[in-house]
C-alpha cells in the first residue's frame, strides 16, 4: 500500500462533495441547478481530464524540477513567508494563464469545455479537459523559473486547484466583505455568465486582487445566465472537446495567406466567424430527438459512470505498480466509455458497435492475461453470429435507444429543455 497514490481519493471525495451539495440544493429548492444529461457530460469530461493527466503530470514535476535546478532566476530562501508569496505567485500566474485562455482562439480552444455547461454546480468544476491541464502545466514553469522550490510548488498547486472546486456552486450565495478578497462562488458564477455586462470577468481563482488591478472585476448584479453566448447543441462527448478546433481549422482555411491564419489562432475568439459553428454542427452532429430520456436508459448510463469512476480511482491508485499493458487496457476501456456516454445522452444510432468494440477490447484483455490471445477471433466471430442470429443490436436500441414523447416529460420536468 506504500506505493498507493492518496490523491486517488479526490474522487470519492469529489462524489460525497456532490452529493452535499445536491441535499443542500433541494432543501433550499434549487434543485433545478442540476439538470441531469448536462451533470453526466461535465463527469465523463472530468474523468477523462484525471486519466490524461496521469500520463502527463509526471513529465511536468520533472519539468518543475529540470528549470528549477538549471534556470531559477532568482534565490529564494525556505522560509514560512515564502508560502505567502508563492501563493500570490501562483494566483498571479493563473490570471494571466485563465485570461489568455479567453483571449487567444488557439487556448480559447481548450478552455471553451469548461464554459460549455449552462449549468453551475461542482460537477462544472470537474469540466476540464487534459488540453488545457498542458495549457496550465506549461504556464506553472514560470513558478520554478523564478526559484520556488517545485516541492512547495506543487503542494501549492493542490490547494489552488482544491479551492477552485468549491467556487462552482449556487447553494453558497454572495458572501458580503469577503467579496472584496477573495473569488466566491458568487462571483465565478459571473465568470462562467453570458450576461453581457458579466463577460470576460473575474479571472482570479483564489484572490481579487488581480481582477481588481486589470480591470476585470466584476460583482454580481443581476441574475446570472451560465454557460457560452452561443451554446454547443451536443452532449457528444468528442465534438465537445473538438468542436473549437475544427472550427478554427475552418477559420484559416477560409484565409488566403500566413498572417490571416496566424491571425486567426491567436486572435479573440470574439472576431472568429460565428457561422462556422451552425455550418459545422450541420455537417457532424445529428439532428436531436425532442425528448427525453427515460429511467432505465438513466440506469444503464450511471453504471457506465460507476464503473469508469472505481477503474479510474484503481489505476490513479496503482498507477506506479501497474503493469503498463493493464494501465493501457483500463484507459482505453474507460475511454471508450466516455465516448460511449456522450453517444448515449445524444442517443446515437453507432452505440451498438461501440459496445460490440468495448466488448471485444474487454475479451481480448482477458484473452492476453490468460496467454491466448491469438484466440481473440473466435470471440468476435460468436458475437457477429449471434447477432444476426438473435438480431442482438434491435434488442440493444429497444433497450438503451428509448425517449420518452416530450409532452409527457414536460409535464414532468418543467425545468428541462431540450
Ligand atoms: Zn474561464
Ligand atoms: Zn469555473
Amino acid at each position: 500500500m506504500n506505493d498507493f497514490n492518496y490523491l486517488a481519493f479526490a474522487m470519492p471525495a469529489f462524489f460525497i462533495f456532490l452529493y452535499l451539495e445536491y441535499f443542500i440544493a433541494k432543501k433550499q429548492g434549487k434543485a433545478t441547478i442540476f439538470k441531469y444529461e448536462s451533470s453526466i457530460s461535465n463527469i465523463t469530461v472530468g474523468i477523462a481530464e484525471r486519466l490524461l493527466s496521469l500520463f502527463i503530470s509526471g513529465s511536468f514535476y520533472g519539468l518543475f524540477y529540470l528549470i528549477y535546478e538549471n534556470y531559477a532566476l532568482f534565490f529564494i530562501p525556505d522560509s514560512w513567508w515564502v508560502w505567502i508569496l508563492l501563493i500570490l505567485v501562483t494566483d498571479l500566474v493563473w490570471y494571466w494563464y485563465h485570461r489568455f485562455g479567453h483571449e487567444i482562439n488557439l487556448l480559447w480552444a481548450a478552455h471553451i469545455v469548461h464554459h460549455q455547461s449552462e449549468e453551475f454546480n461542482y460537477t462544472v468544476s470537474a469540466r476540464i479537459t487534459v488540453f488545457q491541464a498542458l495549457v496550465r502545466n506549461l504556464f506553472w514553469c514560470i513558478v520554478p523559473l523564478l526559484g520556488f522550490h517545485p516541492k512547495m510548488v506543487i503542494t501549492i498547486l493542490v490547494v489552488h486547484g482544491a479551492y477552485s472546486f468549491f467556487t462552482h456552486t449556487q447553494t453558497i450565495g454572495k458572501l458580503g466583505w469577503l467579496e472584496n478578497i477573495l473569488i466566491t462562488p458568487s462571483l465565478h458564477g459571473v465568470h462562467h455568465a453570458s450576461n453581457e455586462k458579466y463577460l470576460d470577468k473575474n479571472y482570479g481563482d483564489v484572490f481579487t486582487f488581480w481582477d481588481k488591478l486589470f480591470g476585470t472585476f466584476q460583482k454580481e448584479e443581476e441574475p446570472p445566465k451560465y454557460g457560452l453566448t452561443h451554446s454547443v447543441k451536443s452532449y457528444s462527448f468528442l465534438w465537445q472537446h473538438f468542436h473549437y478546433y475544427l472550427e478554427l481549422i475552418e477559420a484559416c482555411k477560409r484565409e488566403n495567406n500566413l498572417k490571416g491564419k496566424l491571425g486567426v489562432l491567436f486572435g479573440g475568439p470574439a472576431k472568429l466567424d460565428q457561422d462556422i459553428r451552425p455550418v459545422l454542427e450541420k455537417q457532424y452532429l445529428q439532428t436531436n430527438t425532442s425528448a427525453k430520456p427515460n429511467l432505465r436508459f438513466k440506469n444503464y448510463l450511471n453504471l457506465q459512470i460507476l464503473l469508469s469512476v472505481i477503474l479510474l480511482f484503481l489505476v490513479t491508485g496503482f498507477y506506479k505498480s501497474l503493469a503498463g499493458v493493464d494501465i493501457f487496457f483500463c484507459s482505453i476501456f474507460i475511454l471508450l466509455t466516455l465516448i460511449n456516454c456522450g453517444a448515449l445522452l445524444e442517443q446515437r444510432k453507432y452505440i451498438f458497435y461501440l459496445e460490440c468494440f468495448r466488448l471485444i477490447v474487454v475479451i481480448s484483455f482477458c484473452f492476453y492475461r490468460l496467454d491466448i490471445f491469438s484466440y481473440t477471433a473466435l470471440p468476435v466471430i460468436i458475437i457477429i453470429i449471434m447477432e444476426r442470429a438473435f438480431s442482438l443490436k434491435d434488442a440493444f436500441n429497444r433497450y438503451v435507444l428509448r425517449y420518452e414523447k416530450a409532452g409527457r416529460s414536460m409535464k414532468n420536468n418543467k425545468h428541462h429543455q431540450y
